[in-house]
């Protein structure tokens, strides 16, 4: 079914509805999959697509988790790694960027008025593609680490003449940047890692440099612009990183949301939805709009569609509405079971919910369940004073 023709049954559905006596019309407007044209194509299986975002940041779609890359002067710099076994697929997508930004950057030929000499093999000698200079990862999901090795041994690290030959292994391969929660998670034993559900990855993986404030930034512009993370504490994990592009405007946004389902709340891992809305909040501060909430800050979510503050904005409120219903549900004293019966997100499970697969809504509403439970169960730290009220806007 064309997209045209949905919208025209879609319209034939609502003068449908309208005619109907009030309490028909309530159950006439139940969600239904009918009513829902596909937001995006999906991908060829197996294949990496790429999407310039802005100046020099690019997306690629397809190999795990949705990766960003920084391609110029001053090398590449990606945030996160795709799928292992994506990485021959994104290193390749990465050259190709390479090659085509030196195309379109190379120096203008000098013309004379009694040329004499062919510019023509001039023109097919550049330079060789800049390395991989810096990976971040934005949670220690496989789905997003997977790539680490094949990538960072693929770049290169500059440091200062102080420094080399002090560090062995100074020069070899890129850096790896992300949340020491990461680096902890990723360096735990086997057995440990197993039992958390991660899975272990090789010492060529692990982040080379890690940060445990708030933020952490670039010291020098790369590619023309400030790179900072920052870290969102407690959102889908406890380790997880935005991170922005000060001059392109783009804001790489990790699992903190996911256009097609319900963002994963990793509860064992430190996950909490207070604190992917306080993610999401943090993120609508950070972007401007062109027009009217269109366009302008450009945020690649770590799964899903390219999205501006408006998606993301519907996004935040979508949550913020669930979010007060369990609460108001968890105040009446509603168990789990309850709480799920009550359907407290039937209204966007067309767009976001899922019945089948590794994140269901039933997963979400309980995580959502069990880190509201949380917080109201946990002992009185204060000394009595009333906590300052939940941030809304
Ligand atoms: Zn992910």
């Amino acid at each position: 079914m064309t997209t045209r023709s949905i919208v025209a049954s879609g319209a034939a559905i609502a003068a449908l509805v309208m005619s109907l006596p009030l309490g028909a019309q309530q159950r006439a407007i139940q969600p239904s999959k009918f009513t829902r044209a596909p937001m995006t194509q999906a991908l060829p299986a197996g294949e990496v697509e790429v999407l310039p975002v802005r100046g020099n940041v690019y997306a690629l779609f397809g190999a795990g988790a949705n990766i960003v890359v920084s391609v110029g002067n001053d090398g590449v710099l990606l945030v996160d790694a795709g799928r292992a076994e994506m990485s021959d697929k994104v290193l390749a997508a990465v050259q190709r960027l390479q090659r085509e930004w030196a195309v379109r950057n190379e120096p203008p030929s000098i013309g004379f008025g009694a040329e004499t000499r062919s510019s023509v093999a001039g023109r097919h000698i550049t330079a060789p593609p800049k390395p991989i200079r810096y990976v971040i990862n934005t949670s220690a999901d496989s789905d997003h680490v997977g790539g680490n090795e094949k990538l960072r041994n693929a770049g290169h690290t500059f440091t200062g003449g102080n420094v080399t030959g002090n560090i062995a292994d100074a020069t070899e391969g890129a850096a790896i940047l992300a949340h020491e929660n990461v680096l902890t998670r990723l360096s735990r034993g086997t057995n440990v890692a197993q039992a958390e559900g991660q899975t272990p990855v090789p010492a060529d993986a692990l982040p080379t440099d890690a940060y445990f404030v708030d933020f952490y930034k670039l010291s020098h512009y790369f590619n023309g612009e400030g790179i900072q993370l920052f870290h969102t504490p407690k959102a889908h994990t406890d380790g997880d990183s935005i991170v922005h592009f000060r001059g392109s405007d783009v804001i790489a946004l990790g699992d903190l949301m996911s256009t097609g389902s319900y963002p994963v709340i990793d509860v064992a891992k430190g996950g909490t939805i207070n604190g992917v809305l306080d993610g999401l909040n943090r993120v609508l501060d950070m972007s401007i709009a062109e027009f009217r909430l269109e366009g302008g800050t450009l945020m690649v979510p770590g799964h899903g569609r390219l999205v501006d503050s408006a998606d993301v904005a519907y996004y935040r409120d979508m949550l913020t509405i669930i979010r007060d219903r369990v609460e108001d549900l968890i105040k009446k004293g509603r168990t789990l079971e309850q709480v799920k019966a009550a359907n407290p997100s039937g209204d966007y499970d067309t767009e976001y919910g899922s019945t089948t697969g590794p994140w269901t809504t039933a997963n979400f509403i309980e995580a959502v369940y069990k880190t509201l439970n949380a917080v109201r169960l946990k002992p009185d730290t204060t000394g009595g004073k009333p906590a300052p009220p939940a941030r809304r806007r």
